[in-house]
């Protein structure tokens, strides 16, 4: 029988206890799902390391040797022990900090053990934390395999004994099966062409590789292939798309746009607005329904390109609307497209969560009958009472916060689908647009307006507020403005708030002669507006703040951005808040205060922050560093399919790669009905499922 079609509870070593464990923690039913659970990694069996080869980009390591001497620190379940390791040329120290006393009873000195663990650093020395050791002559009876390879279980599973080592035997008894011969999943041709590993020696050497070599060789197929089944799909849709969704054309530039362009511009636009205004005119003209994305770092005025291109709707007799994460704002939004529109004949208007019942239905109307034109709002844009005359194009601001869900509600608000122009200030990397955004075209504003000074940035330990205070004093009173941002991640976490408002306490000792506003998530709408006037209007002078403040808000004489427990927020989130300075002539600051003991990891944060102001660069890094699974807006937007293998942070070159080789066999052959693309069809089909079964099921 196919593996497919094989429930896991017949393979020996499972039964219906562990099959149920396997469905509902891991989500493996069949025998195929089993083989596509790869190891997360592969302890080194085929050699002893020596203690003086340890260094840092080491994983897992075996080590042979005694233990000299143990010592204990403390008392009971929270004492510590310690013991000092030799391979018979140099020491290692051994840490435990849970159950010390179990241990030292189980291990002793003069007996040759094998050590597995990674090695990690402590005040400038190597040492193993909670290592594992076995005896020499267990080891040795134990030993099957060179590379051995790890699992992930759950605490679930472990309880019922079902650890890496029990995944490890159950995998062990589906190889025969294996090397029989697996169905192939990637044609000859194209494993010849990259010289791929074919899918039956894949398979076993992701699990169980002959040498490292294999398994790296492994792991290259099988990032090939899913990276290369994800753009397919993607590009296989955008093909779809294409030849089946007609979009409304709108092949007037007319007396808005003109109008606007000659007498009520505010500024030139700098030579990227003018060239993304052009790329957008000619989709919206094209008759096919628009899906672009606007990227443009924060501060490169992308609202005035949103209100040109609704303007050439305006001119096609078809509505705009414009959507926004937060009502500060879709209100400032409404404010700044107000004032530029003068005295225009454009009717605008704003809907949110805080409009009154009475002017709601006025809004309703009005919309309906088409009276207005543009209409900005939040979320509330998005129920089903707010119904559009003749909705032409949509505009997202801010893109990471909207779910595709909530897109997707946005097009069955006229007959044929609107126009969609989503902006995003958080540079997404290519690699990543070209994956999750793969059948968005992208448009790029890659210029700031003149004028604009560097922001510069700089890292203090919170050990020297007193410095910043003293900076913070000299700006304020030359005229400038300051926001002082404290995280808040979870809105509803109370030892947030109270930092915030301990905050707000010290800044108003410190400070007495300024005026301090406060927002945060848990004001009332009209309230955290009033706040927010009084700082724009500069009544005013400092802004205490949690994030709410992140996205969009524009006060050009804001100089200085501080930003509290800088190590808490992520390098996008940083770049985001840096953003909200640097809008107006004067030389703008930014300042990260963090404790004075940093991961490795923040301290590289704080870095890039301090090194570039390029938003590129930063989500690049962001990628790296945090991985892609992490990244905002990622899970939600979502890949087509799941990657196990490949990753989008470092795997950039195949990606392309296989993009490529995607779209060559697309332009051969569109819709894949030659009898060789056969295998791409089956093979879609089969991965489609297994998503749909991910999501109904968790
Ligand atoms: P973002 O792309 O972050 O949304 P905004 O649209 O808020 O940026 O624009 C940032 C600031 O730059 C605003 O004060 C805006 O008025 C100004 N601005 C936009 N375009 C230009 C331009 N071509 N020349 C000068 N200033 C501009
Ligand atoms: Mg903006």
């Amino acid at each position: 029988m196919e593996l497919a079609y094989q429930n896991v509870m017949y393979l020996p070593g499972v039964g219906p206890k562990r099959a149920e464990l396997l469905k509902t923690e891991m989500k493996i039913y069949s025998a195929e799902d089993l083989l596509h659970f790869y190891p997360y990694k592969h302890i080194d069996r085929t050699r002893f390391y020596r203690i003086r080869e340890i260094s840092d980009d080491q994983t897992y390591v075996q080590i042979k040797g005694q233990i000299m001497s143990f010592s204990k620190q403390g008392e009971g379940r929270n004492a510590r022990l310690t013991a000092i390791f030799s391979d018979g040329e140099q020491t290692i120290e051994l840490v435990w900090f849970k159950g010390a006393k179990f241990i030292q009873d189980k291990l002793k000195t003069g007996v040759t053990y094998v050590l597995f663990g990674k090695p990690s650093v402590f005040n400038h020395e190597y040492n193993f934390v909670h290592p594992e050791l076995e005896t020499l002559t267990e080891y040795t009876k134990g030993q099957t395999l060179g590379l051995e390879p790890y699992y992930n279980t759950t605490e679930k599973m472990k309880a019922a004994f079902l650890n890496s080592k029990a995944i490890r035997k159950i995998m062990y008894g589906l190889m025969p099966q294996v090397a029989a011969g697996l169905p192939e999943t990637l044609p000859a041709s194209l494993l010849q062409r990259f010289g791929l590993m074919n899918l039956t020696e894949t398979m076993q050497q992701i699990h169980f590789p002959k040498n490292i070599e294999s398994l790296k060789r492994a792991r290259q197929r099988l990032k090939f292939e899913e990276l290369f089944y994800i753009q397919l799909q993607i590009l296989r849709q955008t093909k779809w798309r294409e030849q089946n969704i007609k979009g409304y054309s709108m092949p007037v530039v007319g007396e808005h746009f003109n109008r606007f362009y000659k007498d009520y511009l505010p500024f030139p636009l700098t030579n990227a607005q003018k060239r993304v205004i052009k790329e957008i005119r000619l989709d919206m003209m094209a008759g096919k329904q628009m899906n672009r994305l606007l990227q443009g770092d924060v501060g490169s005025g992308k609202t005035l390109v949103a209100l040109m291109c609704a303007l050439i709707a305006t001119d096609n007799h078809f509505q705009t609307c414009i959507m926004a994460p937060t009502e500060i704002l879709a209100n400032q939004h409404f404010q700044s497209l107000g004032t530029m529109l003068g005295d225009m004949d454009v009717r605008i208007d704003l809907l949110t969560g805080s409009t009154p019942a009475k002017k709601r239905a006025t809004l309703h109307e009005e919309l309906r009958s088409g009276k207005l034109d543009i209409l900005i709002g939040t979320h509330a844009l998005l129920e089903d009472v707010v119904v559009f005359h003749n909705l032409g194009l949509v505009i997202i601001d801010e893109q990471h916060r909207f779910g595709v869900a909530q897109r997707a509600k946005l097009w069955q608000k006229n007959n044929r689908p609107p126009h969609v122009l989503v902006m995003t200030a958080t540079p997404i990397p290519r690699t990543l647009a070209m994956t999750i955004y793969g059948d968005l075209s992208v448009s790029v504003i890659d210029e700031l307006p003149p004028g604009r000074k560097p922001i510069e940035t700089y890292h203090y330990f919170n050990t020297k507020r007193q410095t910043v205070n003293a900076f913070l004093y000299k700006q304020i009173m030359a005229g400038r403005q300051a926001y002082i941002v404290y995280p808040l991640i979870q809105e509803s976490e109370k030892s947030d708030l109270a930092n915030l408002e301990a905050g707000y306490e010290y800044m108003r000792e410190t400070f007495p002669q300024f005026k301090i506003s406060m927002v945060h998530g848990k004001l009332k709408p009209v309230e955290k507006e009033l706040q927010m006037q009084r700082f724009a209007t500069g009544q005013t002078q400092i802004m205490v703040a949690t994030t709410v403040i992140e996205v969009g808000v524009n006060v050009p004489n804001a100089t200085i951005m501080v930003i509290e427990n800088a190590e808490r927020f992520g390098l996008s989130q940083l770049h985001q808040l840096r953003g909200r300075v640097g809008r107006g002539a004067e030389q703008s600051f930014c300042i990260l205060l963090t404790g004075v003991k940093l991961s490795s990891d923040t301290r590289q944060r704080m870095d890039i922050m301090v090194r570039t102001n390029n938003g590129f660069e930063i989500s690049e890094a962001d990628l790296k560093l945090r991985g892609p699974g992490d990244l905002e807006g990622t899970a939600q937007s979502g890949l087509p399919f799941e990657l196990k293998v490949a990753n989008l942070a470092t795997d950039g070159r195949m990606l392309e790669i296989a993009r490529r080789t995607a779209i060559e066999i697309l332009d051969n052959d569109p819709n894949l009905e030659k009898p060789e693309n056969e295998i791409f069809v089956r093979q879609l089909e089969k991965l489609k499922k297994q998503a749909v079964n991910w999501g109904v099921i968790s």
